[in-house]
């Protein structure tokens, strides 16, 4: 290693910890600063399916500024199991029937919409109707025009909106769009992204269309299309998809496995990727003209691991649920956007819209 490369890496690795210092400060003299005599957000999820149960119900133990106070289900067994594990009383339990009565019980301060994402906009438009800010997973709805519509319904109601984009939360991913707005490495000129897995169980939900919008794409494509947005900082301008379908019969409804192109206005390309077929994709790179940043696993619920051309990037783990769920809490008591705005959805179906029209018509689709 040269001399200038070893006195790079030392200035590199100062920055880099410098970074991190300044995070850890920052979050220290937030949690001083807005205690608020201790008054925790009362959350209610909607769709106690494997994600509620499996991460966002341990994650709300895990905040700040959060309380896991109702939930809404449509299957009575669950009723008793949660509000045992988690002391939810009985007044604060509703099904899909009784959800709008919502509206009278003053512990719940957020509805969490945890559900197959065709159900998103009616449950975020009925959850800000009945005066409740809103937490909608991703993706955000099936449609471009279904985010306008949950948008317009959290303005009118004076509500906010956010998207369950984790990673937007994570450490990793906060220091790659810094080094990215920073030009720590020089400019922006390549990104590679992809995340898929191996889907399972032919009979879900994922493999449908009406519940599901779209098939790998919409469910981890969505995460590689964010990265490259916020890395950029930019939204694209060219897009360009094709399709492959190995198994036509299990994937009938849904895409199987898309790669995508994206220019971005300040010319920065992209080459992405998703799928439902195989294991192994699951990263983004980040080439600059004088170095090179990424994150392999890249979008996992933990052990994302960061490398750049001149070292490990290494923070410590998070539970992104728990961090997603504070900062929207913060923004309610604050009066302040969150960082993970329902247009931010938006854009995203946008882009989706586009990839697949660029698979339906076989050329290039300009964005305005
Ligand atoms: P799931 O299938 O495990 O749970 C869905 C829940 O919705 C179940 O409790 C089911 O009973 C209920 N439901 C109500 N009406 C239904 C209907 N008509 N058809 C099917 N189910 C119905 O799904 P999940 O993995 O919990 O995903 C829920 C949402 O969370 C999806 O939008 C998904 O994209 C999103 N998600 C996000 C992440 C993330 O990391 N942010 C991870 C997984 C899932």
């Amino acid at each position: 290693m040269s001399e200038k490369t070893l006195s790079n890496r030392r200035q590199f690795l100062r920055q880099l910890s410098g970074g991190a210092g300044l995070v850890a400060a920052a979050s220290s003299r937030t949690a001083l600063a807005d205690n608020h005599g201790g008054k925790k957000l009362g959350y209610a999820l909607v769709g106690l399916g494997g994600l509620s149960t499996n991460q966002i119900a341990p994650a709300l133990q895990k905040t700040k500024h959060c309380r896991l106070a109702g939930i809404v289900t449509g299957t009575p067994e669950k009723e008793k199991i949660w509000a045992e594990k988690y002391g939810i009383p009985e007044k604060n339990i509703y099904n899909y029937e009784t959800f709008d009565s919502i509206a009278d019980n003053a512990d719940i301060d957020v509805v969490y919409v945890v559900l197959p994402n065709s159900m998103h906009k009616e449950y975020t438009i009925r959850a800000a109707k009945a005066g409740k800010h809103v937490l909608c997973e991703k993706p955000m709805a099936n449609s471009a025009e279904d985010c306008e519509a949950m948008i317009a319904a959290c303005r009118s109601a004076g509500k906010k909106l956010a998207i369950g984009y984790r990673c937007q939360f994570e450490p990793h991913h906060l220091e790659c769009i810094r080094l990215a707005r920073e030009k720590t490495f020089g400019d922006l000129k390549m990104i590679d992204a992809g995340f898929g897995f191996r889907i399972g169980n032919p009979d879900q939900w994922r493999l449908k269309g009406a519940p599901a919008g779209g098939g790998a794409l919409m469910d981890v494509g969505i995460y590689a299309l964010q990265a490259c947005r916020y890395l950029t900082g930019e939204e694209p301008a060219v897009i360009s998809a094709t399709e492959t379908k190995t198994d036509p019969v299990k994937f009938k409804e849904v895409d199987e496995t898309i790669v995508w192109s994206m220019t971005f206005p300040s010319g920065v390309v992209a080459a992405c990727s998703t799928t439902y077929a195989f294991r192994g994709v699951n990263r983004f790179k980040a080439s600059s003209t004088n170095g090179w940043f990424g994150l392999e696993p890249g979008y996992s619920y933990g052990g994302i691991k960061g490398e750049t051309s001149e070292g490990e990037l290494r923070f410590e783990e998070i539970d992104q649920f728990a961090a997603e769920m504070d900062d929207f809490a913060q923004c309610i008591l604050h009066n302040r956007e969150s960082r993970v705005p329902g247009e931010e959805g938006l854009k995203d179906l946008r882009a989706i819209e586009a990839i697949y029209k660029s698979i339906r018509t076989g050329t290039s689709v300009r964005l305005g």
